[in-house]
Parts: structure tokens; sequence; C-alpha cells
């Protein structure tokens, strides 16, 4: 790990799911979508109508399914899609790690680095030069530009796993995982139970 995303301010030990289940009302969820492909994301999607029970157990705040930019109170769950391949992606994923009791991996991209890590074998310049001056699809006779602007996040040297950026109290893998493996971690955080997501739903690919 490099220092450029190293954390010195490491929460001590995951939240008991039973305080979960134990707490007044709703119990307030967020997700986001960093270095990804959306595919996880997805797979929240393919719960379809499962996931209408599972609303008056909880209320959804910052995710793809909702549109809400920020998170603006406290949450118990924070469900992180995609690996760490930028600022903002850090910035981002330090901010749900404050905001948030309960973190979880989702997919392959969070969990190890998945498909964007597949960069890391190379230099970060080559990559830009492959990209954007040597790509076949760069226009004949222009000048080629790598993009570079203040409001363009800065790319990290390599792509990160979430939990070398932050601690991450669960993980759960896959290419995307299944909704089915998500219906089944939801459920046993908000119901207060330990994760056992059984052997049937956990794949690596
Ligand atoms: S784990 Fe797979 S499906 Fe999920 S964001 Fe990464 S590439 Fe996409």
């Amino acid at each position: 790990m490099t220092d450029e995303v190293r954390s010195d301010e490491l929460p001590t030990t995951p939240m008991d799911p039973a305080l979960l289940a134990n707490r007044d009302g709703k119990i307030d969820v967020a997700m986001i979508s960093l270095c990804g492909c959306w595919g996880c994301t997805l797979s929240f999607l393919d719960m379809d109508e499962r996931i209408l029970p599972l609303l008056t157990k909880v209320t959804i705040h910052r995710s793809s399914l909702t549109d809400i930019k920020r998170i603006t109170q406290r949450c118990a769950l924070g469900f992180i899609e995609g690996g760490v391949a930028n600022e903002d992606n850090i910035e981002t994923l330090r901010h749900f790690r404050d905001k948030c009791d309960v973190l979880i991996s989702v997919g392959a991209c969070a969990v190890w680095g998945g498909v964007p890590a597949m960069r890391n074998v190379f230099e970060l310049k080559d990559c830009l030069s492959e990209a954007y001056v040597n790509s076949p699809t760069a226009v004949p006779g222009a000048e080629p530009i790598i993009p570079s602007h203040p409001d363009i996040p800065r790319l990290t040297t390599k792509v990160h796993p979430c939990h070398e950026v932050v601690k991450m109290d669960y993980f759960i893998p896959g290419c995307p995982p299944s909704a089915d493996a998500i219906v089944a971690v939801l459920d046993d955080l908000i119901h207060g139970r330990p994760v056992a997501l059984p052997r049937s739903l956990i794949h690596y690919d």
C-alpha cells in the first residue's frame, strides 16, 4: 500500500449485528460505486420485488437507487461497489467510513481491485499513453492530449481494494455477486443475525 491511500484512523471492530436489529425504527443504508462498472449495482436492482419487504426495515440514503449525492446523516450500513483508483474515490470511501457503522465490500473490484486493478502491472504513465497517445482511436494528425484539469480527480498510482484505504467489515465476492447473495447479507444484518453467506451463493467469477 502506498502513502497516498494510507489511513491511520482505522476503526477497530465491526459493529455487533445484533445492535442493528435492536435499533428503534428503520435502519439507514447507503451505497456507492467507486471504480467499477456498475454491474454490482445492477445486482442490487436484481433484488426486484424482494426489495419491497426490506423497505419496511431500511431507509436508503445515498445510492444509485435514490440519486442522493451525499450522506447527510449517520447510516448503519454502507455498501461499496468498486475499488479505489483516484483521489475522489479515497475521499468518498473515507466519508462512508466516517458516516457508516458497518461497511461492506460488494464485488471483486471492492474486494481485491478486480478488472480496474489489471493496470497495476503497468506504470500509470504507460497506461495514460496507451489510452490517449497511442490509442488506435486517436485522431490522425491531431495533437495527443492526456486530460488534466483541476476538476478531474487525480488517478492513484495503483488501483486499491477498499480495505487498503479504510477498515471494511464484510466482503461479498463475485463479479458481480448475485442479488441472492446481497439479499442474504442484508437480511442477516438487519435482523441482527451473524452474517452467514451460504456457500452456494459464494463465487469468485
Ligand atoms: S466486481 Fe465485476 S460487476 Fe462488480 S463493479 Fe467490478 S467489474 Fe463490475
